[in-house]
């Protein structure tokens, strides 16, 4: 079996573990245990070299109980059926968990896009788009960025659904648009920042403070950058980073530094050679990335990387989930054992569906706001989620997880009640 398939199983047991825990009813877990709309396309695209090939691609809607679906697109060759089945059902649980009026929704396509020419990806884009034309729309399934995916891909999509529905402006279909077409201040670093104030609340709350704690980072793209950016700006050191060897693929390792390791040369190694581990400091391996005497261990680039082969093995007194669904089930059961707090993915890196959402609703509305007021809403609606979960773990004496799966779920749970569904 996968290992996306082992995800799903895994989080339909933590849904159901939680439903328990919390009351609710079996018709409750049989809604939310699968997605209400999966779509699988394969989308022909024209190659430069004059062949024809197809694109498996997928997008999943997990729920619409609280409002229209919401999350991101992923280009890569990781890509399954499964793995979007799972990741929409936690994109249901992180806009759920920051109250906002939201569903669930994710897609991908299997594909490598550094080995698509600019045209090629271009019509592999809006290729998508015509797939799944039917299924979205502002009040229906709102696409953004994920791995792989950025402005640049929401402006094509935007591009090819305005032209598909009569010209019918409707940018509020996509976020996470370029601020030039309709995208929102302070949408880029959302994310990052996002994942840097759960990391801030949570050391207020154990009396602690961020200047001089150390951290290791994996992934070094959109989310992970920021992450350092924040934390390094607050104080923070940045000992190692971890990523997948863009020159060389399929092989990963870590770059150590015990002074710190320097931002800005790992963006200007990733700009200019196409890796960020071109930098100065000791190589090392992943397991020795993982096992790194460090206070907070942020994996911020793709699912399973902490496992039951090295989660004994870390030393962090913090797992912070920048990534969506970075530790394993067998993973976390380590953690938990060893007392190491985690802080979920459906918290840490909410920040970037927050401010999408901001994004649709200027679009909607038609009035924009400054970075400063998107920043101060971000940093007042995320703190708020933060002490819920805190709060909601002290009252079930549950972890972070648990305590967040609870509070998502039980807004869902009236929303559905409501609408008469159970
Ligand atoms: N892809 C991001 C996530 O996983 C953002 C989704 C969005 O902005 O809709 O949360």
């Amino acid at each position: 079996m996968t290992k996306a398939y082992d995800q799903f199983i895994n989080l339909q047991k933590k849904l159901k573990e939680v439903s328990d825990l919390a009351g609710f009813s079996e018709s409750f877990y049989n809604i939310i245990r699968e997605p209400e709309r999966i779509i699988e396309a394969n989308i022909p695209v024209k190659m430069d070299d004059g062949t024809t090939k197809t694109f498996r691609a997928f997008r999943s809607a997990h729920s619409s109980a609280l409002g229209p679906a919401k999350g991101g697109v992923r280009f890569d060759e990781s890509v399954t059926y499964e793995e979007v089945k799972v990741l929409s059902t936690l994109m249901s649980l992180k806009v759920s968990l920051l109250g906002l009026p939201l569903g669930g929704g994710k897609g991908g396509i299997v594909v490598d896009p550094k080995k698509l020419s600019e045209r090629e990806l271009e019509a592999l884009s809006r290729g998508f788009v015509r797939a799944i034309n039917n299924y979205i729309g502002p009040r229906i399934d709102v696409p953004a960025p994920d791995v792989n995916t950025n402005a640049k891909i929401m402006g094509y999509f935007t591009d090819e659904y305005i032209a598909l529905n009569g010209g019918k402006n409707d940018i509020a279909t996509f976020t996470g648009k370029s601020t030039d077409m309709g995208g929102s201040l302070g949408r880029t670093e959302a994310t990052g920042f996002g994942v840097y104030l759960t990391i801030k609340k949570y050391y207020e709350k154990i009396g602690k403070s961020l200047k001089g704690a150390t951290f290791a980072l994996q992934g070094f793209g959109n989310v992970g950058s920021y992450t350092a950016k924040y934390l390094v700006e607050d104080g923070a050191k940045l000992l190692a980073i971890n990523s997948k060897d863009h020159n060389h693929p399929n092989s990963s390792y870590g770059v150590y530094d015990d002074k710190g390791l320097d931002i800005e040369k790992i963006s200007e190694a990733k700009e200019k050679t196409g890796s960020e581990l071109n930098i100065e400091g000791k190589k090392i391996t992943d397991d020795e990335f993982f096992a790194l005497d460090v206070d907070i261990l942020i994996p911020a680039a793709l699912e399973n990387v902490i496992d039951e082969t090295n989660a004994g093995n870390i030393k962090a007194s913090l797992v912070v989930e920048a990534a969506n669904g970075p530790v394993t089930e067998a993973g976390e059961a380590i953690l938990n054992e060893k007392n190491i707090p985690l802080i979920p993915d459906i918290l840490a890196n909410s920040g970037g569906v927050l401010v999408s959402h901001y994004e649709w609703i200027q679009n909607i509305s038609g009035s924009y706001w400054d970075e400063e007021e998107v920043r101060n809403k971000q940093e007042k609606d995320m703190g708020k989620a933060i002490e819920e979960v805190f709060a909601t773990s002290e009252k079930y004496k549950v972890n972070y997880r648990q305590a967040a799966f609870i509070l998502s779920l039980s807004r869902i749970e009236k929303a559905l009640k409501l609408r008469g569904r159970i």
